[in-house]
């Protein structure tokens, strides 16, 4: 599988491009800017988009999916329950100070266990409800690869005090769905360095602390 990770916009969202190297299908997860620095990715590997992928509906992570749709015809899916988060666009356009972007509704909904297709490396959704109420990961067992949005970090979980957020939602997010998985699981989460879910297990404090209180 062809994998590429990169920070795009202001905020450095990590968007990750998934590809086969024999179909040469690709997902495209997070495009929240810099749409020429993606397409320089796609046409690195010759690779066509068959499904643009929303962790969340923030809008470092989704401010160029529509415009990436329009270029490659690729659908835009993600969880629903963030069409709140799509509601409020011109809030949380106010909030970095920019123009407010073109959001629409998904083409499809991406729902907890939903697969996402890609030839030889299928991936799986987690529904991760808390740092938003459609918050999701996107999980490659294949692959011993999870994209975490900004539900787990390097050290860290994802800020809860925005609107739509849930701290006991989000820790109880990671705990039942996320922790539950092979600790030698690559994390690539929504901002920052790479991790590992073992890595979290044992040193994330913001996980420890909330096992040791509940
Ligand atoms: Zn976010």
């Amino acid at each position: 599988m062809i994998r590429e990770t990169f920070p795009v916009g202001p905020l450095q969202c990590n968007c990750s491009i998934l590809g086969d190297e024999t179909t040469h299908q690709a997902i495209v997860v997070d495009p929240g800017d810099d749409i020429p620095g993606i397409l320089a990715v796609l046409a690195k590997h010759a690779l066509s988009v068959r499904q643009i992928v929303i962790t969340h509906a923030h809008i470092d992570h989704i401010a160029a999916a529509q415009r990436l749709k329009e270029i490659t015809g690729a659908p835009v899916t993600y969880n629903q329950a963030d069409l709140a988060m799509v509601a409020i666009m011109d809030v949380q356009a106010a909030w970095l100070g920019v123009p407010v972007p073109d959001v629409r509704p998904p083409d499809a909904d991406l729902p907890d266990a939903a697969t996402v297709r890609l030839a030889g490396s299928d991936a799986t959704v987690i529904h991760t409800p808390g740092h938003t109420p459609g918050s999701l990961c996107l999980y490659l067992p294949g692959h011993s690869l999870l994209l975490a949005g900004d539900t787990l970090f390097a050290g860290s979980v994802g800020r809860t005090d925005l609107p739509g957020g849930d701290e006991r939602q989000l820790i109880r997010s990671i705990h039942q769905r996320l922790l539950v998985l092979p600790n030698d699981t690559l994390v690539i989460p929504g901002h920052g360095k790479a991790t590992s879910i073992g890595r979290e297990r044992e040193q994330n404090p913001f996980l420890r602390s909330a096992s040791s209180t509940t």
